[in-house]
C-alpha cells in the first residue's frame, strides 16, 4: 500500500511537470474543429506498449480540458505505473440520477511504419477517410467523449446525473493498469448506473447504413491444454501408440465437437433484427433460430458460417502445438493450446469435463489453465435501448438497432464484473468488409467520425436531461 501511495506521488508530480510544459489550447468556435484537433493529437500520441506515450496522451487530453474551464478537482489522472496513466473527468450534474460513464481505451496496438503504406501516428487523410493507428480503436471515441465533455461545459448544460469520461491505458495488452486499476483503486470515481463502451459499430452496406449494432455481452476467453505422455523409443522401431497420434486424434475429435446452441434473452432480439435485414433463405433461416427447436437443416447452413456459429454456441479450437524431442526419438509427450471461446454465463469447470469426455482417452491430460473473468449480459433495459433508438431513428431514420454479443474481448466485462452495466455503442458507421482494426492502415471515414461524434454527444444528453 505505502508503495503504491509514493509511486502515485510521483506520478501525479511528474504529471503536473508534463502539464506546464504544454502549450494551453486553443478552443476552436467550432465544435467540428474541436474534434478535429482533438482527433488529430491524440492519434499522434504513440501509446503503444513499445513506445509508452499514454500518460503524456492523457495530459494532453486534460490540458484541452483545462483551456475549456474544467477545474482541476475534475479531472483526475493517474494509474499503476507512471507511463500507464489513466484520465476520469466529470461534467457534475444535479445528483438526481446515478452517473453515466463514458470510457475508451487510448492505448493502441503496435504498428511498424515499414508494413503500413503511411506513417501510423501521422493523421492522415484522402477524401473519404482519416487513417492512423487508432482511427477506430479506439481514439475516435476517446476523442469524441473528449470534444463533447467540453461541447457540453461550454454550453452551459446541466445534466441531471454526472456525466463522467473515462480514458483508459490498458486495454489492448489486457494488463491491470487501466479500467481494472480505477475500478480496484478509484471506485468512487467510475461508479455509475451504465456505462458507454466501445463494441458496437454502425454497419454499412454498399455506403448506407443498415443497422446500429448495441455490444450487451462478450463471450469469453478461456485457454486449455490437451497433453499426451508416452514412454518413447528409437524411431527405428515404431509402435502404433505414439503421443503425437494420440494428440492428433483428440484434436480432431475436438475439431468435429459442436456445443450445445444455447440463446440468450439478448441473443433472441440480435438474431430477430439480424434477420430483419436479411432476405431471403439466410433471413429465414436466422428467423428459425426462435423456433423450438430449431429446424435442422437451418442450424446446419448458418453453423458454417464462422461469425453466426460463434454467436450460437461456445466454441474450441486448436491454436498452439508442441510435441517430440528428437527427429530421431519416438515423442514422448505432445501438447496443444485449445482456445475456447465460452457464452456468457458458462462454467470453465463444465467446459473441462466436455472437453475430457470429448477427447476420450483417459492416458491424456485435459487441463484448464486460466481465461477472461465471467461475466453477464448487461440488461436491455427501457433507459439505454429507448435513448439509442430514438437518437438512431433521429439520425439515420428507419435503420434498425441491433443487440450484439462480441466474440471478441473489451474493458466491457470488467465493468459488468463491476456491477456497472455496460453497452458497447459508438454510431460510428463501418463496412464491414473493410474492418482494419489491428491491422494495416487502420482507417475511418471523416462522414463517420463526425456522425459518431454527433450520436453520442445526443445521447449524452438524452441520458442526462
Ligand atoms: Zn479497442
Amino acid at each position: 500500500m505505502k508503495t503504491k501511495f509514493k509511486l502515485f506521488c510521483v506520478l501525479a508530480l511528474s504529471l503536473s511537470f508534463i502539464q506546464d510544459a504544454l502549450a494551453q489550447r486553443d478552443i476552436p468556435e467550432d465544435d467540428s474543429q474541436l474534434l478535429y484537433e482533438i482527433y488529430k493529437e491524440l492519434i499522434e500520441y504513440k501509446t503503444t506498449a513499445s513506445e509508452q506515450n499514454n500518460t503524456i496522451a492523457v495530459e494532453g487530453m486534460a490540458a484541452w480540458l483545462e483551456a475549456a474551464g474544467f477545474p482541476a478537482e475534475d479531472i483526475f489522472i493517474g494509474g499503476a505505473l507512471p507511463h500507464k496513466g489513466n484520465l476520469v473527468a466529470r461534467i457534475n450534474g444535479t445528483g438526481a440520477k446515478e452517473p453515466i460513464i463514458l470510457m475508451a481505451h487510448i492505448d493502441v496496438v503496435e504498428a511498424e511504419r515499414d508494413d503500413w503504406n503511411l506513417d501510423p501516428f501521422v493523421l492522415n487523410e484522402d477524401e473519404e477517410f482519416y487513417y492512423g493507428r487508432g482511427t477506430l480503436d479506439d481514439k475516435a471515441m476517446a476523442a469524441i467523449f473528449t470534444a463533447n465533455l467540453i461541447r457540453l461545459k461550454q454550453e452551459g448544460f446541466v445534466p441531471n446525473r454526472d456525466i463522467v469520461i473515462a480514458l483508459t491505458s490498458d486495454e489492448e495488452t489486457g494488463g491491470s493498469n487501466g479500467i481494472y486499476w480505477l475500478l480496484d483503486n478509484q471506485p468512487g470515481l467510475i461508479q455509475g448506473a451504465l456505462a458507454i463502451n466501445e463494441g458496437g459499430y454502425g454497419l454499412l452496406q454498399d455506403g448506407e447504413p443498415l443497422a446500429n449494432t448495441i455490444q450487451i455481452s462478450e463471450k469469453i476467453f478461456a485457454s486449455f491444454q490437451v497433453t499426451a505422455r508416452n514412454p518413447g523409443g528409437h524411431s527405428s522401431l515404431p509402435r502404433d501408440d505414439n503421443a503425437i497420434y494420440d494428440l492428433a486424434e483428440a484434436l480432431l475429435k475436438i475439431r468435429d465437437f459442436d456445443f450445445p446452441v444455447e440463446l440468450n434473452d439478448v441473443m433472441r432480439v440480435s438474431f430477430e433484427r439480424q434477420a430483419e435485414i436479411n432476405t431471403g433463405q439466410r433471413a429465414a433461416d436466422l428467423r428459425s433460430l426462435l423456433e423450438t427447436p430449431i429446424p435442422e437443416e437451418s442450424l446446419e447452413r448458418l453453423s458454417r458460417e464462422a461469425a453466426i456459429n460463434a454467436q450460437l454456441r461456445t466454441t474450441a479450437v486448436a491454436t498452439l502445438l508442441d510435441g517430440g524431442h528428437a527427429s530421431n526419438a519416438l515423442p514422448q509427450s505432445a501438447v496443444a493450446t485449445v482456445n475456447v471461446r465460452m457464452l456468457p454465463g458458462s462454467d470453465p469447470e463444465d467446459v473441462l469435463r466436455t472437453l475430457t469426455r470429448v477427447v476420450d482417452n483417459p492416458e491424456m491430460e485435459v487441463i484448464y489453465q486460466g481465461g477472461g473473468r465471467l461475466s453477464d449480459p448487461s440488461p436491455l433495459t427501457e433507459e439505454i435501448m429507448g435513448a439509442v433508438e430514438a437518437v438512431t431513428e433521429e439520425m439515420w431514420p428507419g435503420i434498425t438497432v441491433m443487440p450484439t454479443m462480441s466474440t471478441g474481448a473489451t474493458d466491457g466485462a470488467k465493468m459488468r464484473n463491476a456491477g456497472i452495466p455496460t453497452y458497447g455503442v459508438s454510431g460510428l458507421f463501418v463496412d464491414r468488409t473493410d474492418m482494419r482494426i489491428h491491422g494495416q492502415d487502420e482507417r475511418l471515414r471523416k462522414e463517420s467520425l463526425y456522425g459518431g461524434y454527433e450520436f453520442l454527444y445526443k445521447l449524452a444528453k438524452d441520458l442526462s436531461e
